[in-house]
Parts: structure tokens; C-alpha cells; sequence
């Protein structure tokens, strides 16, 4: 098991930002301390970005798109991101230590998910870019009309906590190969890997500028401050989505090109004709991975009546499975939320649901008797839950799972639909036409059909109503950071 001190002790004590291919200090001399959620330590000082210092990052990128970066090929930039993506596979042990100390989520997680999947994201980007053809039209006049992409310039990206590197790259890789310069503004709980991709992209021989982060805070912050930056002309943004109605807000204006990622309240539906075992066991995964803080998480399991009993003993074997502990023990399967004031606010759900009439806990509900420090919460599973409960209806954000119960086809699509959220389900049945009806009915961005979390990263991802604008994915994130040019020729 890795030993926390020892891991703390190689960390440098002051995380700057990365602006114009060096670690530099904030210009306001500012900074906050970064606590290790599981353990209560503090992870060093991290730079308090403020306006002037994403004005610096400004400045850093407009160089780099006047050099060598700016009349770059897309087979150049590929061969670049192949190498970041060849550089973080082999610091995959160190970036998964800093994302478990960081998040509080277990290692073994961060190391065969969030960063494996980092760097195939470069590797995946790479290859699409140096693919991607420029549609061309003979007009009936022999005028030839092409249609070209062009990089947008200089863009800025704004992430969430709880994927810190894997959505931080899901964003840098195709803003990257499409020849933009970029700000990345991390979350503030959760700056370590970000910050350590400067090295990575510094080795691989990106320009100075190309790639600039600034750490600090969101509103009135480093965040507030690129969306109202007048140079920086798109911002791509994950994270709740009342923070995307903020950032629209600031954004008006001045008219940016705007990807927003927003919450989710997903939902698995378990049919009695399904495999109960896969279902119900895939139904607790989805639930309490991550500790629950993912926007596809299903956090409602929505059952038929006739295998409900069944469905919650599987559900609940499964959670008397989960070992929740230090997320470096690699035994461990649920590790901290990503702060104290986080676990308050999940707590207060649990609390919530606890006060509601007809509601029962089946398990869990509680801060963890036996774990005294960090941000641990037990997971939870209740039921008795109405659809208008705020249980239901709010983004919790934790290991809280709710049951709902229901007879016929129609209901279950009721229940799923009735959310302001739209992001993803997951449908369990061995009919398949029904399972092919569920998706068409369900106003969801994604939709799994016996399985949850099946991710291609050429399709299309994002939500409907509440839980986003536009689709990340492949050549949809492609068509996001670039501007399309039509030039059309007269011919002889
Ligand atoms: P958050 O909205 O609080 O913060 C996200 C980022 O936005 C942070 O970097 C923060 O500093 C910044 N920010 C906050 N206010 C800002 C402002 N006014 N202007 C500019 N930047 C601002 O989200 P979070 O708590 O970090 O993450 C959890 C949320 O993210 C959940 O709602 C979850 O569902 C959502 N999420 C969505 C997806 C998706 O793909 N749909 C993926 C992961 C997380």
C-alpha cells in the first residue's frame, strides 16, 4: 500500500500556474490551501488566479498562435499529442497517486480509469484529427466551393472536480488538435493533475502558450474572469448547471461560442424479464462509483414491481460489498467525497430523506463510525421516495441511491422523464423491442440498453433539457473548437 506521507512529501509545497510553458506565481501573491479530502492534509499552497493573471495566460497564448503553433498541420499536432498521450501512459502511477490524494477517490480507480482514459483521449484526438476531410462543391456555374476548418483562436476551458484530469483532457485534446491555444481553468478542489501536465506538455515539445492554466475559484475568479475575457472566443464548460447559467450570464455579451456539460440525475430501470443479477449489481456500480459524484450516475433505480424484492436484496449484497476506505489501500472500492462541505451537503440529503414521511433507509445514511478523519459517507439506499421529493428531483452528487417502484411501461418512462435533468439512463430487458422503445422514449442524451458507463468516444455525449448545450465526442467536439470557412472559386 502506498504510504500518504510519503506520496505528500514528493509534491512540490506551491502550485502555480502554468502560463507560456513555465510554473509561475499568481500575480496577487494569493493562494489557498488544497486539503487531501480522505486524510485532512493539506496538499500545499495553490495559486488564487485573479483577472490579471489570466490576462498573463492571454498574452501567453496570442504568442503561441503568432509562432510556429498557429501555421501547425494537423499531422504536427498529432504527432504532439501522441506524445502526451505516450508521457502521461508512463507517469500513470504518479498521476493516479496525485488524483486519489487530490479527489479522495481510490487509486486503483484513478489508475485503470480516469487516466488511462487521459491519455487515450490524446491518442484518440491524434488519429481523428490527421482524418478529418474538408467537404468540397462543384457548383452548376463550375464554381468550386470548399469548406475549411480553422482553429477558433484562443479558448477556454473550465472543469469540474470530480474527473479532474479525465474531462480536463476529454476538452484539452480536441481544443489542441484543432490548432487553438488554451486556457484551462481546473476545479479548485482538485488542481494537482492539471497542474502536472505542464511537465507532460513542456516534454512532448509543445510551443511555450500553447496550453496555459490558471488556478483559483469560479465566481468573482480566475473562472469568472476567461469567460469575460474579450480574446478568449469559446468556452467549453462541465460542471452544475446552475454555474452554466452563470457563465451564459457573462458570456452574453459577448456572444462566445459556448459546450456546456451540466448535472444529471440518471436513472437505471430494471424490466422482470431482464438478467436481475447484471442488472441489479450494474445498478449499484452505477450508483456508487466515484462515490457517486458522477454526472451519469444512476442515482434512481426505477424497478417492476413483480422483482422489486429480488432487485433491492441483489442491490443491497452488492453495497455489503463495497469497501469503503483510504483510497490508497488498493483493496479499497469507495473512497472520500471530494470535501467536508460536500459530505454536509450530501448528509443533508440523507437527513432530508430521513425526516420524510414513508421513507426508509435501507442502508447506510450515515458518516462512518469507524473512519474519523476525512470526508467518507456510507452508502446509502432508500425508498419510499415520491418523484416530486427533492431526492428525486436535486442532483445530490453522492453515494445516495433512491428506489422507486413500477408497474407498467409507460410509468417507468414517466419517472425517468420527470426531472429537469436529461443527460443519461440505463434500460434493463430482454425484450428488445421494448428496450429500443425505452431509448426513443427516454429524453436523454444517452441511453444504455444492459449496460451504464459504455462509453465510444466517436459518438456523441451531453444532455438534453437541464443537463447541457451541445455534444462532446469525436468530430462533435472536433466541430466545436474550429470555425468553419467557406471559399468558393470561380473556375475558367
Ligand atoms: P461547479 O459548477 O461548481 O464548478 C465547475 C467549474 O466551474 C469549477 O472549475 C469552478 O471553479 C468553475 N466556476 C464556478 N463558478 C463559475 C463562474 N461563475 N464562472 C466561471 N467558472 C465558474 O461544478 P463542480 O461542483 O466542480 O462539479 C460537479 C457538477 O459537475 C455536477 O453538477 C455534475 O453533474 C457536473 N458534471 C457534469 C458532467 C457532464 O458531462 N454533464 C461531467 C462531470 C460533472
Amino acid at each position: 500500500m502506498l504510504n500518504k506521507h510519503k506520496v505528500v512529501e514528493l509534491l512540490p509545497a506551491k502550485h502555480g500556474h502554468f502560463i507560456g510553458g513555465v510554473y509561475t506565481e499568481p500575480k496577487s501573491g494569493l493562494t489557498y490551501d488544497n486539503i487531501a479530502p480522505a486524510y485532512d492534509i493539506n496538499l500545499g499552497e495553490v495559486a488564487l488566479g485573479t483577472a490579471d493573471d489570466v490576462e498573463r495566460a492571454v498574452d501567453a497564448a496570442k504568442a503561441a498562435l503568432a509562432g510556429p503553433w498557429g501555421r501547425s498541420t494537423p499531422s504536427q499536432r498529432a504527432a504532439v499529442l501522441k506524445r502526451v498521450a505516450e508521457l502521461l501512459a508512463e507517469h500513470r502511477q504518479a498521476f493516479a497517486r496525485l488524483e486519489a490524494l487530490d479527489s479522495g477517490k481510490p487509486y486503483s480507480e484513478a489508475y485503470e480509469g480516469d487516466i488511462a482514459r487521459s491519455a487515450h483521449n490524446f491518442q484518440f484526438f491524434a488519429e481523428l484529427t490527421a482524418h478529418q476531410l474538408s467537404p468540397s462543391f462543384l457548383g452548376d456555374d463550375g464554381t468550386l466551393h470548399t469548406t475549411v476548418r480553422e482553429p477558433i483562436g484562443i479558448v477556454g476551458l473550465i472543469t469540474p472536480w470530480n474527473l479532474p484530469l479525465y474531462l480536463a483532457t476529454w476538452k484539452l485534446a480536441p481544443a489542441l488538435a484543432q490548432g487553438n491555444a488554451v486556457i484551462l481553468k481546473p476545479a479548485e478542489l482538485t488542481p494537482l493533475t492539471a497542474m502536472a501536465m505542464g511537465h507532460i506538455f513542456n516534454a512532448a515539445g509543445l510551443p511555450p502558450g500553447v496550453v496555459n492554466i490558471v488556478q483559483g475559484f469560479g465566481a468573482g475568479g480566475a473562472g469568472e474572469a476567461l469567460v469575460k475575457h474579450p480574446e478568449v472566443k469559446a468556452i467549453s464548460f462541465t460542471g452544475e448547471t446552475t454555474t452554466g447559467e452563470a457563465i451564459m450570464r457573462s458570456a452574453a455579451p459577448l456572444l462566445k461560442k459556448l459546450s456546456f456539460e451540466l448535472g444529471g440525475k440518471g436513472a437505471t430501470v430494471i424490466f422482470a424479464d431482464s438478467d436481475l443479477d447484471k442488472a441489479a449489481t450494474t445498478a449499484a456500480r452505477a450508483a456508487f462509483r466515484n462515490q457517486g459524484q458522477i454526472c451519469l450516475a444512476g442515482s434512481r433505480l426505477i424497478v417492476e414491481r413483480s422483482v422489486a424484492p429480488r432487485v433491492i436484496e441483489k442491490v443491497l449484497a452488492a453495497v455489503g460489498g463495497i469497501r469503503l476506505g483510504d483510497p490508497l489501500d488498493p483493496m479499497t472500492t469507495m473512497g472520500s467525497l471530494v470535501s467536508r462541505d460536500h459530505r454536509a451537503k450530501v448528509a443533508k440529503f440523507a437527513d432530508y430523506a430521513k425526516s420524510s414521511p414513508g421513507v426508509e433507509i435501507l442502508c447506510g445514511g450515515n458518516v462512518p463510525s469507524n473512519l474519523s478523519g476525512g470526508a467518507y459517507f456510507e452508502p446509502t439506499v432508500v425508498t419510499g421516495v415520491t418523484q416530486s421529493s427533492r431526492l428525486i428531483q436535486e442532483e445530490v452528487f453522492g453515494p445516495l441511491l433512491t428506489v422507486q417502484i413500477f408497474d407498467d411501461e409507460i410509468e417507468a418512462l414517466e419517472l425517468v422523464n420527470g426531472t429537469q435533468y436529461g443527460l443519461s439512463c440505463s434500460v434493463f430487458t430482454r425484450d428488445i423491442d421494448r428496450a429500443q422503445r425505452f431509448a426513443r422514449g427516454a429524453r436523454m442524451g444517452l441511453v444504455w440498453i444492459n449496460t451504464w458507463f459504455s462509453r465510444d468516444l466517436h459518438t456523441a455525449f451531453g444532455g438534453m433539457k437541464r443537463s447541457g448545450i451541445g455534444r462532446e465526442g469525436g468530430q462533435y467536439s472536433l466541430d466545436f473548437f474550429s470555425e468553419l470557412k467557406t471559399v468558393s472559386m470561380a473556375m475558367g
